[in-house]
């Protein structure tokens, strides 16, 4: 017998017959003879309607109140599914963020969690009870309630996984697994049987949504073993994040390919050129709690110095009127920028050993006469930031150019 953690996202849960698709499958698992704690988002399109409906009251919505109606949405689908399961017999318990306790940051719409407290729930397992778990959602010292970013329930269910030791957390989602990239956009994408954890991290940390940044985080901290699988198909074995890296596999120099529309360029320009300037240019950025992400600076004409940077596309023009205050200041020519880029990143622990996988990269986007903005790197991937009207050709033709279409599998 084993403990599991299942976690289902929203178009997994975004109907009523949904809902009880899924009682059905855990049901399954408890006939297994498991311990199963579920973990559900909010019906799909559920967050998002509540987002909009905040805004039409605030123009800046107040992120404790955001929170509080941000919450509602999951709180929904714990109930219904609490339902679903007695009407066939299977006893469940629906838990709040709050009720569990878990206990995050006050950092409102983007907390982190710092303890869960397992009392509660592992009494309802002894009792034979499936736990129900609303995902995304938690409370801080205060007892405000509090989120945990978009997408966040998917770290909700590896941090249970790893507060009740867990023997697996198993994300199923609408499709099943981890693919070479986002099948939706490459339709010849293949389903990784195995990625690693290092790959994985990078991949959502890059904009692959298929697991949020953070659950990556704590499955690597916690060591859990995570899987990701479909809630709409039976069978299958999914993706299994693994930890150990096989030495002797022969590696693929790029497993993934992610991109990111969540992107804004920020220049500027005729800075002049003197030390401490790159300070005050993203000094006042991070003061206003705006994460900077690439970052080039150009020699200008005469003594002067151009300076461009990325933001999320969210804080684009924030970061505009902050800069305008800046340039004054620092005596800049011009404070411009573009909103409508997005960043392609090509992933793999296989470009450690190989050289020319830039190289490659930039040849094939050029052969598309796609023009690169920015380019940044790291020991296992190479970003570049392009105009996002290319964001589907850029992936499909470096998709091919690095031979990870099913036909060559
Ligand atoms: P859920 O609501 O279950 O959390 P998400 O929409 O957050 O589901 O994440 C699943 C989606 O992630 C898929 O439908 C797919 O379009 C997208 N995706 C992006 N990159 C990948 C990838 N490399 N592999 C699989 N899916 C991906
Ligand atoms: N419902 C939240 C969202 O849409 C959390 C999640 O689904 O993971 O972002
Ligand atoms: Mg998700």
């Amino acid at each position: 017998m084993a403990l599991i953690v299942q976690k289902y996202g929203g178009t997994s849960v975004g109907s009523a017959e949904r809902i009880k698709n899924v009682a059905r499958r855990i049901a399954k698992t408890r006939a297994e003879g498991h311990d199963v704690v579920v973990v559900v988002s909010a019906m799909s399109g559920e967050t998002n309607r509540l987002v909009a409906l905040a805004h039409e009251m605030q123009t800046m919505p107040d992120p404790r109140e955001m929170d509080v109606v941000l919450s509602t949405g999951e709180q929904v689908t714990i109930g219904l599914l609490a339902m679903a399961l007695k009407e066939i017999g299977v006893d469940a318990k629906s838990y709040t963020g709050w009720q569990v306790a878990l206990k995050t940051s006050s950092a409102h719409t983007k907390a982190r969690i710092e303890h869960i407290d397992d009392a509660a729930m592992r009494a309802d397992l002894t009792a034979g009870r499936v736990v129900i778990v609303a995902g995304f959602q938690g409370v801080d010292s205060n007892g405000n309630i509090t989120t945990l970013g978009r997408g966040g329930s998917d770290t909700s269910a590896v941090a249970l996984a790893a507060a009740l030791k867990a023997d697996e957390c198993q994300i199923y989602t609408d499709v099943d697994g981890v693919y070479t990239t986002d099948p939706r956009v490459v339709p010849e994408a293949r389903r990784l049987d195995t990625i690693s954890f290092e790959e994985m991290l990078e991949l959502a940390s890059l904009g692959s949504k298929v697991l949020q940044i953070r659950s990556v985080e704590f499955a690597g901290k916690y060591q859990v073993r995570l899987r990701v699988l479909s809630s709409l198909q039976e069978g299958g074995e999914g993706t299994l994040i693994t930890f150990e890296e096989d030495q002797n596999m022969e590696r693929a120099v790029v497993s993934g390919i992610a991109f990111d529309k969540n992107q804004a360029r920020v220049n500027v320009r005729g800075v002049p050129d003197k030390p401490g300037i790159a300070y005050q240019i993203l000094g006042s950025v991070a003061d206003a709690n705006i994460e900077v992400d690439m970052i080039i600076q150009n020699v200008g004409a005469e003594g002067t110095t151009d300076f461009s940077f990325t933001v999320p596309r969210g804080d684009y023009r924030q970061t505009l009127n902050l800069l305008q205050e800046v340039q004054k200041n620092i005596g800049a020519a011009e404070v411009d920028g573009d909103d409508t880029v997005c960043k392609v990143s090509i992933v793999g622990l296989g470009m450690r050993s190989h050289a020319g996988v830039a190289a490659t990269m930039f040849r094939t986007l050029a052969e598309e006469n796609i023009n690169i903005q920015m380019i940044s790197t790291s020991e296992i991937k190479v970003s570049v930031l392009i105009d996002e009207k290319y964001l589907e050709l850029a992936t499909r033709v470096l998709h091919k150019a690095f031979g990870l279409e099913k036909t060559s599998a």
